[in-house]
């Protein structure tokens, strides 16, 4: 199908509390978002990089909007028969992962409605809803923690995951853990920890956690290696998968047995799938991260959740977790800690474009 053209927006929204983790304290979400045209059809995703300041990975909004400014006027005007094709496009220009997943996802959607088939068919899942996990960021106090992990556990989340950082980990796991002894507990260092810190771990190691994710560099599988030889908790990566190669070494080499897949990490839908066919032919288990999106983002990950190795709840909760208000019409909404794959073509939900013009910061057309 030809691309005709192209919208590219930034959008922000503001979060109903403050997240924090070991990187920092997050108040609102910016990120692009881009609709792709072609033959009366629309197709749309989200970016997943920081605004401004590279904490999670390299990229920002700011380096993905100059990346997507260069590629979408090139890429108006072509054929592209299948995500594939666009992979293939994207494919020799280095690196920028999450903003070449903000095109070829896009592209999914777009081309998923061109078949009239929703995506997780496309993609191949297997299941129809998808058991969801929570995310707790720092919080003030040991109580304060308490208090959210019970109302969590009592709305039916499958998993809780607790953000720790350097002062913020054995006592207050502990805590939870001896406060919650059967619930499925994780924690999630986001790389704030060294070597040196291998006795946290081997206390964290003895709480029962499902495992423990990204405790050290992001760009470190040796150490990870080494660590994981220490403890009987699986590790999780996160941060320092980009890629199915990355995926494979980082599991050959034994620095984790669980993978968590974002969508955006790795570049899109394709080489996401591929991250999930390594780990299962390792038989890792994998999940799918959240990176605080909105509706278009989570839908995106709750139709990539569907396929067979997603066998561990993901970070896909309802967007008014975290939002007052949504860009999509549609409600994604958890009961007793499962999303339903919303149906029809595409990634399912369409655009409020009421809305989305209330939050957009700054919108340009490509192909017009
Ligand atoms: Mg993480």
């Amino acid at each position: 199908m030809k691309l005709e053209r192209a919208e590219l927006r930034v959008v922000t929204l503001p979060l109903k509390f403050r997240f924090e983790t070991s990187m920092g304290v997050e108040t609102e979400k910016v990120f692009p978002l881009l609709r792709l045209r072609s033959n009366g059809l629309e197709g749309v995703a989200e970016g997943v990089m920081d605004d401004r300041l590279p904490v999670f990975r390299e990229e920002t909004v700011q380096s993905a909007m100059t990346f997507l400014e260069e590629f979408l006027p090139r890429m108006i005007g072509l054929e592209f028969p299948n995500p594939e094709a666009v992979a293939r496009y994207l494919e020799p220009y280095r690196g920028n992962h999450m903003a070449k997943a903000v095109i070829e996802m896009a592209f999914w959607d777009l081309w998923a409605r061109h078949l009239g088939q929703p995506l997780h068919r496309l993609l191949g899942g297997v299941r129809d809803a998808i058991p969801v996990g929570v995310s707790i960021g720092i919080q003030k106090d040991i109580a304060a923690t308490l208090e959210l992990v019970a109302d969590h556990v009592a709305q039916g989340y499958k998993r809780v995951k607790l953000k720790i950082k350097p002062g913020w980990d054995i006592q207050h796991v502990t805590a939870v853990r001896s406060a919650f002894v059967n619930i499925n507990l994780t924690v999630d260092a986001n790389s704030a920890y060294s070597l040196a810190d291998a006795r946290v771990f081997q206390a964290l190691d003895t709480l029962q956690l499902d495992y423990i994710e990204q405790p050290l560099a992001w760009n470190d599988l040796h150490d990870h290696a080494k660590l994981q030889a220490m403890m009987n908790t699986p590790l999780c990566l996160d941060e320092s998968i980009s890629s199915a190669q990355d995926a494979r070494k980082a599991l050959e080499s034994k620095a984790c047995r669980v993978i968590n897949i974002k969508v955006g990490r790795v570049g899109g839908h394709l080489e996401a799938r591929r991250v999930h066919d390594v780990a299962a032919a390792f038989g890792a288990p994998v999940w799918c991260g959240g990176m605080l999106e909105s509706g278009i983002g989570r839908a995106h990950n709750i139709h990539l959740s569907s396929l067979a190795n997603f066998s561990k709840p993901g970070d896909t909760s309802s967007a008014s977790r975290y939002f007052d208000t949504d860009i999509i019409n549609e409600p994604l909404e958890v009961t007793d800690g499962l999303m339903p794959i919303p149906a029809g073509a595409g990634i399912g939900v369409s655009l409020n474009e009421v809305v989305l013009e209330t939050v957009t910061l700054q919108k340009q057309e490509f192909g017009a």
